[in-house]
């Protein structure tokens, strides 16, 4: 599932192409991945101007000039493709801005709602701090953890606690942090959480620069998304070598996710 740097640079990528652009028309190839009626959904989108960008945790939402948004979720296999043709793939959603198209691909779970701005507000208000916000301090990340129970890769993952961290860099977070994902909360020390804190504010930002790690492209020139892909430290690494130790990388479960890490240079 695309998590924090992935959404972040889809929100550059957008800001690049659709952003004060005019969506011309809507196709909804697959009904389940809106909220109301077609007719309803173009009625409310077709002639609205994308006016602004954002992301919040794992979402982007797209403010039309109507006040109203779309909510999108790409959650597991979904991803997004512009230009004037689609790719060759099966499309669940095309808005249409001119000749240019955005096409949305593997909206399974995925979504993309049409809301006002304060159903937005509500359908992501258990959200938890955005970690690389200018808000968010150590000290604050600390005092989190301090009031959370349970193992540090279940931590991570939650929502509710942090946004816009998933399965694959909550793995790299712990190995660059040199502690184990299946350590509880409440055992670790200042100095590892302090770690920990440290390597979400070098990873994701990272991340983020090099693009994240969509195998698939965004237009037909994309060179950038993906670029993260060949930085991966343990995420799906199982028995290749470490390479901070040289030791096999591990793989387990924590409560049913799949989890990587080296048992020898992460405590
Ligand atoms: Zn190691």
């Amino acid at each position: 599932m695309p998590e924090l740097p992935e959404m972040e640079h889809y929100k550059q990528l957008l800001e690049q192409t659709i952003k004060e652009k005019t969506i011309t028309e809507v196709k909804i190839l697959r009904e389940k991945s809106i909220n109301v009626s077609v007719s309803a959904f173009e009625k409310r989108v077709v002639s609205q101007q994308v006016t602004d960008i954002e992301r919040k945790a794992k979402h982007l939402v797209l403010h039309l000039s109507s006040g109203d948004v779309l909510l999108l979720h790409l959650m597991l296999g979904g991803w997004m493709f512009y230009g004037l043709e689609g790719p060759d793939r099966t499309v669940q959603v095309r808005l249409s801005f001119g000749h240019h198209h955005l096409h949305f691909i593997g909206l399974r779970l995925g979504y993309l709602h049409i809301l006002t701005e304060s159903e937005m507000v509500q359908a992501l208000e258990n959200l938890g701090p955005e970690p690389l916000s200018d808000n968010f301090s150590l000290d604050m990340f600390i005092e989190k953890m301090h009031r959370k129970r349970g193992k540090l890769k279940t931590a991570l993952v939650d929502q509710q606690f942090l946004s816009g961290i998933g399965n694959r860099y909550s793995d790299e977070i712990c190995w660059q942090a040199q502690v184990l994902p299946t350590r509880s909360v409440n055992e670790l020390t200042k100095i590892e959480m302090t770690n920990i804190f440290g390597a979400i504010r070098t990873i994701l930002p990272k991340a983020i620069k090099l693009g994240g790690y969509m195998n698939e492209k965004f237009m037909k020139d994309d060179r950038i998304t993906g670029g993260y892909l060949p930085h991966f430290h343990v995420y799906k690494q199982e028995g290749e070598a470490c390479p901070r130790c040289s030791h096999p990388i591990r793989r387990s479960e924590i409560s049913s996710r799949k989890t990587f890490y080296c048992s020898n240079c992460q405590y």
